[in-house]
C-alpha cells in the first residue's frame, strides 16, 4: 500500500507536439489520443 512508482525517464518525455496540418502547437491529450485545438485533427503516434 502507498508504494511509489517510479516512471521517470521512461514515459516522462516531454515531447513538443506540432499539428502536422496547420502546424499549430496547441495540442489537446484526451480518452488516450492527441488531437488540434485547431483544425481538430487527431493526431495518431
Ligand atoms: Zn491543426
Amino acid at each position: 500500500m502507498g508504494r511509489e512508482k517510479d516512471l521517470s525517464g521512461l514515459q516522462n518525455e516531454a515531447k513538443v507536439r506540432l499539428c502536422p496540418d496547420c502546424k499549430n502547437e496547441e495540442i489537446e491529450h484526451r480518452n488516450g489520443e492527441f488531437f488540434c485545438k485547431k483544425c481538430g485533427l487527431v493526431i495518431d503516434e
